[in-house]
């Protein structure tokens, strides 16, 4: 009889699957679960805006000092996000449950190696559709005055502006966080550790703090862009267009280094 190699969270899985199966079926829950993640990940960095000066150990990693947002622009980042999921991203989730009805739970869970290069490879064709999508949308006046200005509407981005996003952009990024996992042929777990994964770096990216366990940091060779690197492209939007990696940038030559401290250079598109 051949001995099959239990992978690590195959009892986490079953867990999941044998008392949580109605919740993780639904097709609520993956949005569910981003928007969940989103008001967690947000939280803390509201806090470190909310304290600014009065927290100096923190406020010392604020990559434009003097930039805070107002409770003005909080809330309204918050009225978009609301008006976003009310209008595209909830009927978005209930079109993909009437096209792609919930298919049974596999038996066997994914091992943390299948886990690992799932991310890593919806992570960068994400970083590539992106890209393109970001640079098309910066050099069309149109395409930007229509679609993408909204979402530079701040030159030091927070973390609620993460979703400040017209909802031709919402969705097109939505729709690649859910086909790419696919696309890779990942396991349904993969796919939700993915969306949450993606969540988190983008709200990194513009939190408008350089910690030093920012991904940036965490990734060698400066090969990850993080939030120094997009909070340029809010300073300086005919750069970095490249969401999470730096390689696009440089072969594109649209790559802008960041100098520390920095200096507003004031250049809105
Ligand atoms: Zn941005
Ligand atoms: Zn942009």
């Amino acid at each position: 009889m051949r001995v099959h190699h239990i992978p690590l969270i195959q009892p986490l899985w079953d867990y999941l699957r044998l008392h949580h199966s109605q919740t993780l079926r639904s097709p609520l829950f993956p949005v569910i679960l981003t928007v969940s993640s989103y008001v967690v990940f947000c939280i803390p960095y509201l806090v470190f805006n909310l304290m600014g000066r009065r927290w100096p150990f923190i406020h010392k990693y604020k990559i434009q000092q003097d930039r805070n947002p107002t409770g003005a622009m909080i809330f309204h980042c918050l009225g978009i996000t609301l008006y976003n999921h009310l209008f595209y991203i909830f009927p978005a989730a209930v079109a993909q449950w009437y096209w792609r009805p919930p298919c049974p739970l596999p038996e066997q869970s994914p091992t943390i190696l299948d886990i690992i290069f799932g991310m890593l490879g919806s992570l960068l064709l994400f970083d590539f559709q992106y890209f393109i999508w970001h640079m098309i949308h910066h050099k069309n006046r149109w395409l930007y005055k229509t679609f993408h200005a909204i979402h530079h509407e701040y030159m030091a981005p927070f973390s609620l502006a993460t979703q400040c996003l017209g909802g031709w952009e919402l969705v097109t990024v939505g729709f690649w966080t859910t086909i790419n996992p696919i696309i890779f042929k990942c396991h349904l777990l993969t796919c939700w550790i993915f969306m949450v994964l993606h969540v988190y770096v983008s709200v990194e990216d513009h939190c408008g703090y350089d910690f030093p366990w920012s991904t940036s940091h965490l990734v060698p060779f400066g090969i990850y862009g993080g939030p120094i690197k997009h909070d340029m492209h809010h300073q300086k939007p005919m750069s970095n267009y490249a969401p999470h990696f730096t390689h696009w940038d440089k072969v594109f030559g649209t790559h802008a280094e960041f100098t520390w401290p920095r200096i507003d250079i004031g250049l809105m598109c």
